[in-house]
């Protein structure tokens, strides 16, 4: 099937150029999908209609299905949204002082499992194309009245496993022509990919990298993230060190804060000896109680005294407001449940 959305505008006037029609349609078209949010092709008046039959039959434009909408009372939209094939992703859309930020799924499903994600329990089905990632924000268009201010590749599944349409994704967002969002708004969550976090410093484009740590030693990384059999600890600050050198950005780590697991002191003074030093910061995000897991968030004095000891250490920690937590808002919960059902 012929992928419209997944297209650059060079690359759309080729293909109406080589189906017979005028190339210069592609800007057009263009302005209809993203700035009209016009999504038929009937619909799109300026187009011969010889030109709308032959793309409604060849290039069928695919806006996913809302399947189930929820909202929270601080503002953040959950939608799971139905694909061309019945399967499902979640998008969120999070409404900060600073303007709109979208969350994606870059993946149905992830094959990374860790320990503490419901994306993961049915396991990894496929890749997003670019336009399947494009098509989570046209979805939200009728929710964000003000400009969109920032993206996070933070849904389900792990960006970094699928390059090549994530770097075609973040390019295309960035033009003029559709959302002309800059690189530093977008946010790619990475569980650690080493290969591929050095291919991202080389791309010239200065997005900020997340990376998830929740654990100061490959021991207890390796119970939560078994990625970490793959990519070390010391190779996956290596290659943020690197980031950091290539790209002037500095990197984020993530840091999922669990009882009776990673928040408590000795937690803190190994993180300390590992990160202390560097020039990054660290997102400690409490984690939504998971009872099919049996993980659970510590209490809050557990997690502001883990914060402070860090804090007081040099480290620049944020205690990350857990936006949607009443609407099943942690990745994967509201897919999940759609399966269930
Ligand atoms: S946290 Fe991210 S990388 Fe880990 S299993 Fe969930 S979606 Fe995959």
């Amino acid at each position: 099937m012929t992928d419209i959305l997944s297209m650059t505008e060079q690359e759309l006037r080729h293909f109406l150029e080589d189906n017979g029609m005028k190339p210069f349609r592609a800007s057009q078209i263009f302005h209809y999908l993203y700035k009209e949010n016009i999504w038929k092709w009937q619909d799109m008046r300026l187009l011969p209609q010889k030109d709308r039959d032959y793309l409604q039959e060849k290039a069928p434009l695919y806006i996913p299905e809302v399947v189930s909408r929820l909202e929270a009372p601080d503002g953040t939209v959950k939608l799971l949204l139905r694909l061309f094939d019945g399967h499902t992703v979640e998008t969120v859309l999070m409404r900060h002082p600073y303007g709109n930020s979208i969350c994606l799924s870059s993946q149905v499903g992830c094959a990374v499992n860790c320990a503490f994600c419901a994306s993961a329990k049915n396991g990894f089905v496929r890749n997003l194309t670019t336009g399947e990632m494009i098509s989570q924000l046209l979805a939200f268009r009728k929710y964000v009245t003000s400009d969109l201010h920032s993206i996070v590749l933070m849904g389900t599944g792990e960006p970094l496993l699928n390059y090549d349409a994530v770097i075609k994704f973040m390019r295309l967002i960035h033009e003029k022509n559709t959302f002309y969002l800059g690189y530093r708004n977008m946010t790619l969550s990475t569980s650690g990919i080493v290969p591929r976090m050095y291919d991202l410093a080389a791309e010239e484009m200065p997005i900020t990298l997340a990376v998830s740590l929740h654990a100061p030693t490959d021991e207890l990384r390796r119970k939560i993230m078994p990625i970490a059999e793959r990519y070390p600890l010391k190779q996956v600050l290596e290659a943020a060190d690197h980031y950091f050198q290539e790209t002037g950005r500095k990197v984020t780590f993530e840091y999922i804060l669990i009882k009776d697991v990673n928040c408590n002191p000795n937690c803190a003074r190994k993180l300390i000896e590992l990160l202390g030093g560097k020039n990054i910061l660290i997102n400690a995000i409490p984690i939504n109680d998971n009872y099919d897991v049996g993980l659970y968030r510590p209490g809050q004095k557990a997690m502001r005294d883990f914060v402070e000891t860090l804090q007081h250490h040099g480290l620049s920690v944020t205690l990350r407001h857990e936006m949607g937590s009443k609407i099943q808002a942690a990745c994967g919960q509201l897919r999940i449940k759609h399966l269930n059902t």
